[in-house]
């Protein structure tokens, strides 16, 4: 076996380290290889193809080597790729900030960039415990908690991390980063005691799914009542539409499910449709304006923020949208896909919003997925829970492979 590894495999397994990957059982894998994508597949260094079910880790809209996104990337390239966006502005990061505003008229009219779902979640936070702090009197008290779901993934720094409710990706930094009150429903919001609803900044939440807790849906309503119970106590509501934004869901935004406007919307992974990292966190005027004035500057910032080729990508994206109707297609095609797996025997339990499906097999994850690799699909469990989550693009007779590689 080893004597067939390329030397990519051989230079990954001597100098390469991956993100939640066990290294051990790491090099004694041989690991897929990849070298280039089209539409809803990817293809290895050795030219073997495979349908992208778990789109590149959620974050693949509109397919690989989606011609206008290449246009679009290739002409800013040539252009501009990077500029400082401290004290300068860009046309590119201009006109997205408005586009990405335009889709909440009036009422998020804000949008701060930064570079992954995990920053766009600290950009957040952050604005929302400083704006406390300089825009309500001190007979407020302090009011620095952070309200956040058992089970939730808000990414994977400090702050974010520390919001998460995974207790296996949480061990031995549990007390670091933010002040957090921890909850499993809105009825067990409802039922706070009135020191922690008193003390607390915001709310965050993953809405109406919960990616990595095993795509686990909220009740329809919930975020609707979470929306009025944090309003009426002046509690800031973040929802983190890293995985749900564009288009995943059947809307733009999960949010619009349930005519939701929240403080904040955080935004990452689809943002360019899948292929540059970028992040935007989306805010109200009133947050905004307190931060206008002496000593009130929001000191946070990254050396790649507004980054011009990942504006360029991300406006692409968004007119793919538009061209293409993508968002027009998403019910029914995650509806074909859970008919088809709904006949399946390994299948225990399907949960699924949109194109977002957790299927719960009989059986080991890890094993399935492996098997689905052989036969031309890749994807990712989560424990014992397979993803399903392929491009919005997936065709008819991509969605029959799919299904027909997985077992009776
Ligand atoms: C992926 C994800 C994050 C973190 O985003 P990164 O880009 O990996 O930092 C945060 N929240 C949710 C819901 C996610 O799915």
């Amino acid at each position: 076996m080893k004597a067939h590894r390329n030397k990519w495999v051989m230079a990954d397994h001597a100098h390469a380290w991956h993100p939640f990957t066990d290294q051990e059982v790491w090099e004694n894998e041989d690991p897929v290889v990849l070298s280039r994508g089209e539409g809803s597949w990817l293809i290895d260094v050795e030219g073997q193809r495979y349908l992208d079910a778990n789109s590149s880790i959620w974050t693949n809209i509109h397919g690989h080597a989606h011609p206008d996104l290449v246009q679009a990337i290739q002409e800013q390239a040539a252009r501009l790729c990077h500029s400082s966006y401290l004290g300068l502005a860009n046309d590119r990061a201009s006109e997205l900030a408005e586009k990405l505003c335009g889709f909440f008229p009036r009422t998020l009219e804000r949008c701060f960039f930064s570079d992954d779902g995990s920053t766009a979640l600290e950009v957040a936070f952050k604005m929302s415990l400083q704006w406390r702090q300089q825009n309500e009197g001190s007979g407020r008290g302090e009011r620095d908690g952070i309200i956040a779901f058992e089970n939730a993934y808000h990414g994977d720094t400090l702050g974010a991390a520390s919001a998460g409710g995974v207790s296996r990706f949480l061990k031995g930094y549990a007390e670091a980063g933010l002040q957090v009150y921890r909850v499993s429903s809105f009825a067990e919001v409802a039922a706070l005691p009135q020191v922690v609803v008193e003390t607390a900044s915001a709310v965050v939440i993953e809405p109406l799914i919960q990616g990595v807790n095993q795509m686990r849906t909220w009740p329809r309503g919930m975020l609707r009542d979470l929306r009025q119970w944090s309003s009426e106590r002046g509690i800031h509501l973040i929802l983190d539409e890293v995985m749900t934004g564009f288009g995943r869901t059947g809307k733009m935004f999960a949010c619009q499910n349930e005519e939701v406007i929240p403080d904040f919307l955080c935004l990452a992974k689809g943002l360019t449709g899948g292929c540059m990292p970028l992040a935007a966190t989306l805010t109200t005027a009133e947050i905004y304006e307190g931060f206008k004035g002496a000593e009130r500057t929001f000191y946070y910032g990254h050396s790649y923020t507004g980054n011009a080729l990942g504006c360029a990508a991300a406006l692409a994206s968004l007119a793919i949208f538009e061209k293409e109707n993508t968002l027009a297609e998403v019910e029914r095609k995650g509806a074909y896909l859970e008919a088809g797996l709904r006949d399946k025997s390994f299948v225990k339990a399907i949960r699924r919003v949109g194109l977002i499906i957790g299927v719960d097999i009989e059986g080991c994850g890890q094993k399935f997925c492996q098997d689905l690799r052989a036969r031309g699909v890749l994807t990712r469990p989560i424990l014992n829970t397979i993803v399903v989550m392929p491009p919005l693009c997936i065709s008819d007779c991509e969605m029959d492979f799919l299904l027909a590689a997985m077992p009776e």
